[in-house]
Parts: C-alpha cells; sequence; structure tokens
C-alpha cells in the first residue's frame, strides 16, 4: 500500500480511493462468493446458506413504503471533521469515499412517505457509509426527524445498520447518544409512535441510545444485536459466551425486542405495528 505524508507530517498508508462497489461479495456465513447483480434478484439473501446482506438505504427505503411515495427530508449536511482525524487515511478521505459510494451525505437517509396509505418518516441507515456509525450529522437528521414527527403527528420509523459511534469524531459522536435520546422523548411526550427495525449489525452507540427506546422493536431474521462484539465481550470477561449470542432470536428470547421478522415479512408487519400503535382495527 503506498504511503504518504498527512498534513502533520506524519506518514500514513493510502489505499486506492473507491468510488464505486465491487461486483462481488463475499457471504459472511457461508464464505461463498455472490455476485452482486445476482444478489438483488434474490433479495439480498445468500442462496447458499439463506444469511442477509445488508440493503443500502435506497434499497430499504424502496422495499417498504409505497412506491413513489417517498420524499427525502435530509439536513443536506456533512461531517466538519471536528477533530481532523486521521489513522491510517484521514477521515474527510474516507467521507467522501462513503459519500461517492452511497450517494448519502452522511450514514443515514431521511424522507417521509407513506406505508399501506399511511403517511410516516423513515430513517434508514446506511452499512456502506463507515460502518453505519453515528456522528453529528446522523445524530442531527435522527433529532430532527424525531422533532418533526412529534410536531406533525406523524409515526417514526428507524431502521438500524451501525457499528455504533463514529470513532473519527470522538466525544462529538459520543454526544449524539444523549442528543437523540432526549429528541425521542419529545416523540412521547406527543404521544407518536416509534418504531425500530434492527438490521445486520445494531451494535453500539445506537443500540445505547435511540435504538432500543422505541414503542415496538422489530428485529430482521439475521440481525446482531449487541453493544460490544462477541470476541471483545469474551476477552474482557474471560468467559465464554451462550450458543447464538446476539442473535435476533436470542435477543427475543431475553426481552430486547418484541417481534423477529423475515424479510419479506417486514413491511407487513410494520404496517400491522404501525395500525396497533394508532389504534387501527385490522392489529
Ligand atoms: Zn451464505
Amino acid at each position: 500500500m503506498p504511503i504518504r505524508r498527512d498534513d502533520r507530517g506524519r506518514y500514513v498508508e493510502v489505499e486506492p480511493r473507491r468510488t464505486e462497489e465491487t461486483a462481488w461479495l463475499r457471504c459472511r456465513e457461508c464464505g461463498e462468493l455472490v455476485f452482486r447483480r445476482k444478489l438483488k434478484e434474490s433479495n439480498h439473501i445468500c442462496q447458499r446458506c439463506g444469511a442477509y446482506f445488508f440493503l443500502t438505504a435506497h434499497e430499504r427505503v424502496t422495499s417498504l413504503v409505497d412506491e413513489d411515495s417517498f420524499e427525502p427530508l435530509g439536513l443536506g449536511a456533512t461531517s466538519l471533521d471536528p477533530l481532523e482525524f486521521v489513522d491510517r487515511r484521514p477521515y474527510q478521505e474516507r467521507l467522501e469515499e462513503a459519500q461517492a459510494i452511497t450517494g448519502l451525505n452522511d450514514a443515514i437517509l431521511v424522507g417521509r412517505g407513506t406505508l399501506d396509505g399511511c403517511p410516516l418518516v423513515l430513517a434508514v441507515m446506511d452499512f456502506r457509509f463507515i460502518g453505519g456509525s453515528m456522528g453529528q450529522v446522523v445524530g442531527d437528521e435522527i433529532a430532527a426527524a424525531l422533532e418533526r414527527c412529534a410536531q406533525e403527528e406523524v409515526p417514526f420509523v428507524l431502521v438500524v445498520a451501525s457499528g455504533g459511534a463514529r470513532v473519527q469524531e470522538g466525544m462529538v459522536s459520543l454526544l449524539q447518544m444523549a442528543k437523540t435520546v432526549a429528541a425521542r422523548n419529545v416523540l412521547a411526550e406527543a404521544a407518536v409512535p416509534f418504531i425500530a427495525v434492527l438490521t445486520y449489525p445494531s451494535s453500539g452507540g445506537m443500540l445505547a441510545s435511540v435504538g432500543s427506546l422505541a414503542d415496538i422493536t422489530i428485529a430482521e431474521q439475521g440481525a446482531m444485536i449487541g453493544f460490544a462484539g462477541p470476541r471483545v465481550i469474551e476477552q474482557t470477561t474471560g468467559e465464554r459466551l451462550p450458543a447464538g449470542f446476539q442473535t435476533a432470536s436470542f435477543a427475543l428470547e431475553h426481552g430486547m425486542v418484541d417481534q423477529v421478522v423475515t424479510r419479506e415479512s417486514l413491511r407487513a408487519e410494520l404496517t400491522r405495528a404501525l395500525s396497533v400503535l394508532q389504534g387501527g382495527s385490522h392489529g
């Protein structure tokens, strides 16, 4: 990997900048190489072992809301790189690459739409954008969406796909946990429904804040749900973890989620949950 000096004179490795995604993906469960275009035809589910590949934010939105009903509401902001952070590469460079690949300003896509004719505001995270991590922009977007929903009395649906807080923003990223929780309380005071959908992965600061505070929490099959990774926990506690730890069904058995649903049935279950929360008749 080529080396260059950053603007503080330190040597950093420079990975070649990517502006488009690779054509092949490896299944994290069975190791099979899958052609990305083929994956679209199978609803992004591995044909060999049934593992779920994550959806992009745009794919998720399309799979959930009524056709042509989605209208983006994003604030349009980009990260200010408050620490001028550099690890193997400058944070700024990672941001630009993620923006080019995802077509998003940051790791979340927010908009309004309808689901079976019912209006809602939807915030969907994109794992391709620096692991779906929550920095200031993601925090601002979620808080603004929650406050808008409280004001307009429209239900809020958050689809989590996040590795946690964005380390490149340091303390600023941790503050987003408190901010989104405060905004969630504004929605609760307005008695407006909030549904969280936890997908692969739902972890770290996102799970330890607004991601765990919905009225109804639905886990998509194949989700990984847990604050820290299993290896970190085993190394810290010196104990072996139980089988199936951090899977969606484990979270259901231990009361962390209300329901586990397949990707195919998520839309119907969301409709049902919204209907129940709004006092509809077909709950
Ligand atoms: Zn597989």
